[in-house]
């Protein structure tokens, strides 16, 4: 089967000062691929996913559908497909439902595609659809979860990157929106999820990443993973 890279890291690596939080990392995402990067904590997932998007500086190259992405111009990303979910959501309190995500769309002008989204979204996540003259705030943390994903296919990506959307959800609202990525990624969208809990999306990544200590310390085949013992050495080295 012949498959095309939408995205390829070369070489990124980021610092905060003297810390090194990210020590050249390659990685690569074919089209349509749901990939996973697990890792502890303070591993380094965040800064991966904000230096994917040029939210920090950086050194190393970040190539979407072979073009280079610019550093440092994550609004430049976001026009190309690129979306961030970030940890902790990123939504905005105050505002609404409906205005948080009027904003995942800011780039749009036609509006009939905007309502073709909009429509989209809110079959995706009828609890939205009931919700969207409350304000943000007033969600519950899985309702805030849909409406940060919500927001984001707003922009209709090509790529969506979520960092460690299970945060302090409950099971089975963590159940229910894995399912929804796993059906967007049916639906051909490609994903990187960032996740502590590997045994929860280890069902769904076609491949996962291990960072560790701000470098990828190994690539991993789900299939492969028979038990938890044998994650454990993965985690452990
Ligand atoms: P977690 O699962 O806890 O979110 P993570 O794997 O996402 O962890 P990062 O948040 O990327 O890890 O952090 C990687 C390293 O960089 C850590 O040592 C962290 O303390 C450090 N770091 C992150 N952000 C900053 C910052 N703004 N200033 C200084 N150091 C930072």
């Amino acid at each position: 089967v012949s498959t095309t890279r939408i995205l390829e890291v070369e070489g990124l690596s980021a610092r905060y000062g003297h810390v090194e939080a990210l020590r050249p990392v390659d990685l690569h995402v074919e089209d349509g691929e749901l990939i996973a990067i697990l890792g502890p904590n303070g591993a380094g997932k965040s800064t991966l996913m904000n230096a994917i998007m040029g939210l920090v500086p950086t050194e190393g190259r970040v190539r979407f559908r072979g073009r280079d992405v610019p550093r440092r111009a994550p609004a430049e990303a976001a026009a190309l497909g690129i979306v961030l979910v970030p940890e902790g959501r990123g939504i905005f309190a105050p505002m609404t439902v409906a205005e948080n995500l009027e904003l995942g769309a800011y780039l749009l002008s036609d509006k009939r595609e905007f309502a073709r989204r909009h429509e989209r979204v809110l079959s995706m996540f009828p609890r939205l659809k009931e919700r969207l003259t409350q304000t943000a705030g007033s969600l519950s943390g899985g309702e805030q979860q849909m409406l940060a994903v919500g927001r984001a296919l707003m922009a209709e990506p090509k790529i969506l990157l979520l960092d460690e959307p299970s945060l302090g959800l409950a099971p089975r609202v963590i159940e229910e929106i894995l399912q929804t990525l796993g059906e967007l990624n049916r639906q051909g969208l490609s994903i990187i999820l960032v996740e502590q809990k590997a045994p929860l999306v280890l069902t769904l990544a076609r491949r996962a990443y291990l960072l560790s200590v701000g470098t990828i310390a190994a690539e991993i085949d789900p299939r492969t993973i028979k038990s938890h013992d044998e994650l454990a050495h993965y985690y452990l080295g």
